[in-house]
């Protein structure tokens, strides 16, 4: 039977780092914590650096790379970025110039039976994307880091059994709280990130089509409170198919998330 999991090292803005594992293919989803927080958290299930098969990042921003030089230096995985993420980090590191895997728009690619696809997100980096990684007829989606869902990317994540979902913000904590007006401004509009309103919207949407569970990620420390993002996407979700809702909580989960197991029990094999 295929196991398939995904695992949240860290998650927010002080951080975001994931784990998503296939039938023993092991690929990280950025690396914004330092790496011995990254190999801490692998230890616990049982894995060291040496069995990751690649780094998927999602645009330059320091929460999403802060340990990529280390890793660069430690690890031996290709790490795949978008042309634009790539070349913000170039000119901030040389090295990673040599080291990224660069990847075009939409352009789809294979880590061993894991089929890859990127799609654009909108968000105010180079350019950002998130991911859909395909294992045995499994789709699994990952988006974080967007102002908004554009309809290229509803039209990926639609059909994805599991998903990693931005729930950044409750927009009355943002609009009360101390962000300066300009920051303020800057995560709740279309390049920022996605409010719990917005994320509860799309999870039915997602549900509707296939996913059964949502596991809501990068959440504000400063304008959110985790039961709140729970309690909008849950109620967002009443009448519909059963579907687990998860938080990725700052620090690692205590448990990875596994998912496809009722696809997998259906198989002739199983
Ligand atoms: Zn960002
Ligand atoms: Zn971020």
């Amino acid at each position: 039977m295929a196991e398939r999991y995904y695992y949240s090292i860290a998650s927010g803005s002080s951080g975001n780092c994931g784990l998503y594992m296939a039938d023993g293919t092991a690929i990280l989803i950025d690396l914004g914590v330092s790496l011995r927080k990254i190999t801490t958290a692998l230890a616990a299930l049982g894995l060291a650096l040496g069995d990751i098969a690649a780094v998927l990042l999602t645009h330059e921003h320091i929460d999403h790379v802060k340990g990529l030089p280390m890793f660069l230096k430690k690890g031996r995985a290709p790490v795949f970025a978008s042309r634009g993420t790539a070349e913000a980090l170039a000119e901030k590191d040389p090295l990673c110039a040599d080291r990224l895997n660069v990847f075009d728009s939409g352009e789809r690619f294979w880590v061993r039976d894991v089929d890859i696809t990127p799609f654009a997100t909108p968000h105010d980096a180079a350019e950002s994307v998130g991911y859909i990684l395909e294992h045995g007829g499994s789709r699994f989606g990952f988006a974080t880091d967007l102002g908004f869902v554009p309809r290229d990317a509803a039209d990926c994540l639609r059909g994805c059994e599991a998903v990693v979902l931005e729930s950044n913000h409750d927009p009355h904590m943002l609009q009360a709280g101390p962000y300066p007006y300009s920051l303020k401004m800057r995560v709740a509009g279309p390049a920022g990130h996605l409010s719990n309103p917005d994320c509860a919207v799309f999870a039915a949407d997602l549900v509707k089509n296939g996913a059964r569970t949502l596991i809501l990620a990068h959440l504000s420390e400063k304008n959110n409170i985790p039961e709140l993002a729970l309690q909008q996407t849950r109620a967002a979700l009443r009448g519909l198919p059963a579907c687990e809702v998860i938080v990725a909580p700052r620090e690692r989960m205590e448990q990875p998330v596994i998912f496809g197991e009722e696809d997998a029990s259906c198989s002739l094999s199983g």
